[in-house]
């Protein structure tokens, strides 16, 4: 049987948002477009409708989002990867926070 991680690693690059910054990642539609992340984790247990939750939001260099969270499910750690970098204007966004979360 596999090991599973009991532990998230954080990567060097990444530093930590608040929901509030969460939110100016992904702009107006964001309520829609969390609760979608949110509810499609992958997971290796059987529970149905699982969903990340106590997670945590990281944002990384490519301005992409790192939710860390458990599922709702078993319990055990799980990761949402969302891909925001592309998006136009994420990059003034996602520097603007970056100042602002330092040290
Ligand atoms: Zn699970």
């Amino acid at each position: 049987m596999v090991k599973k991680r009991t532990e998230h690693i954080i990567h060097p690059d990444e530093i930590e948002i608040g929901p509030f910054q969460l939110q100016l990642m992904f702009g107006e539609a964001w309520q829609g477009d969390i609760d979608l992340f949110l509810s499609s984790i992958f997971c290796d247990c059987e529970v149905s409708n699982k969903r990340l939750i106590n997670y945590k939001s990281y944002l990384n260099s490519l301005n992409d989002i790192t939710l860390r969270g458990i599922c709702s499910g078993c319990r055990s750690i799980a990761i949402r990867y969302i891909e925001t970098g592309e998006r136009k204007e994420i990059e003034e966004i996602a520097n603007k926070i970056r100042k602002l979360n330092k040290n």
